[in-house]
């Protein structure tokens, strides 16, 4: 693929017809593939025929239809091959398990989400002997000094979850490439918003459970990478997705399939409400962090790292001080105002808002999330986009009139 542009690169890959020419993929139904003569079957098993240009062996190893789905994966992120797993985590474990070896050593950023920090704090260390060391990867001295002899993976968020700070990609791929080290990107947070492989990330993870799916009905990840390294994922001895088998259904990798062709009208939606809450929730001096705001830490980053097209991606954070507080702005927003749900997760159609401290980062520490800026009364909000801009925002102030963050609504704001 020569060009540069994700979408026009997913349009390529999309023109994979189904098997009577649909204009959707078929699904692959089958766990298993026929040889045609016996001789082949030792082939397949000592890799002489792998698939997907060899033959099809088995519906753990590669699936037909997960692999096209992974191949629009690898179109949107730029990267050589890709490949789907059952969950976020599978993809990030059989990542950082495909990069490491008993004894190695990874950088992680110390803002990332619970499931991946208690991946790095407790499960590799306990079951791998595979340690991690935490660090603000804003500051690029602290990680240089946290890499050792045994260092294999810089590990970060393109936008970290619930922080909502920007990895400055380029400049890590830079120290990764020093230290002859690999750089890992989550990029959960900002499909086609960031592309971290085009500024040296060598791989990319995602958990399509968010925004790529968008309909918070199915669980779901993919790692993005060299055909290399998405082979190695496969490898019948040692292959983390082939051997602990964290496998996609067909089924689910085609209902996947029929909501990426729309990801992009919806990522510039999101991001489109998110900007006009956050600017207006300034205004009215409630504390909001998104890095759309020009006194974001990142904006200045985020301007130049991001694709201008998609704005600064559908996630807000608004501090109340208090938890008590969150969970009264929560209560009225949800049981009010029927602005949105309490519920964890983002990327899904309507507003779903949660309490980092005390949910998707409760895994942390409390020295841990103090040094990571999550405070208790944080509240994160993936912002949605039904409903109109004015309905959402009148219910918005409303809430918050009602628990006295601010005295009265904007005036002329709608
Ligand atoms: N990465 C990030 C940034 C996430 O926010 C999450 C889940 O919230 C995951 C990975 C894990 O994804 P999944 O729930 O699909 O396993």
């Amino acid at each position: 693929m020569t060009t540069q542009d994700p979408i026009e690169r997913l349009a390529e890959a999309r023109h994979e017809f189904g098997e009577h020419g649909g204009v959707n993929m078929s699904i692959e139904a089958s766990t298993t593939f026929t040889v045609m003569e016996p001789g082949t079957m030792p082939d397949l098993f000592e890799g002489r025929k792998a698939a997907p240009e060899g033959c099809y062996l088995y519906g753990r190893h590669f699936n037909p239809t997960v692999y096209q789905l992974g191949r629009q994966l690898a179109a949107i992120e730029g990267t050589e091959a890709a490949y789907c797993a059952a969950s976020g985590m599978a993809s990030v474990s059989a990542a950082l398990l495909q990069l490491c070896e008993t004894g190695d050593h990874i950088v992680a950023s110390n803002t990332v989400y619970g499931g991946s920090y208690a991946l790095m704090h407790d499960f590799l260390p306990a079951k791998a002997d595979i340690h991690t060391t935490f660090v603000d990867v804003a500051d690029l001295a602290a990680v240089k000094a946290a890499i050792t002899g045994k260092t294999r993976v810089i590990y970060a968020e393109s936008i970290a979850n619930p922080t909502l700070r920007v990895s400055n990609i380029p400049a890590l791929a830079e120290l990764a490439r020093t230290h002859d080290i690999q750089l890992v990107i989550d990029n959960t947070f900002s499909p086609l918003v960031l592309t971290p492989a085009s500024m040296g990330a060598d791989v990319v993870v995602h958990s399509m459970t968010k925004f790529i799916n968008g309909a918070s009905d199915i669980i779901a990840g993919a790692v993005c990478g060299t055909t290399e390294f998405i082979q190695g994922l496969m490898d019948l001895h040692t292959g983390p997705l082939m051997i602990l088998g964290p496998t996609m259904d067909p089924a689910v990798a085609s209902k996947i399939s029929l909501r990426v062709p729309h990801l992009a009208l919806r990522m510039v939606e999101h991001a489109h409400r998110a900007q006009t809450f956050a600017e207006r929730l300034q205004r009215l001096a409630v504390p909001v962090a998104y890095p759309g705001l020009p006194d974001h830490p990142d904006h200045e980053l985020m301007r130049e790292l991001r694709c201008e097209d998609y704005g600064f991606g559908g996630v807000l954070t608004l501090d109340l001080g208090s938890v008590e507080k969150a969970h009264e702005l929560m209560d009225a927003l949800q049981n009010t105002y029927r602005f949105g749900f309490m519920a964890v997760s983002l990327g899904y159609f309507d507003t779903l808002m949660s309490c980092p401290g005390s949910s998707t980062s409760s895994e942390m520490s409390d020295e841990d999330l103090s040094s990571a800026g999550i405070g208790e009364g944080l509240v994160r909000m993936s912002v949605g986009y039904t409903g109109t801009i004015a309905q959402r925002w009148r219910q918005l102030e409303s809430a918050l009139v009602d628990i006295g963050v601010i005295e009265k609504p904007l005036t002329g704001a709608v």
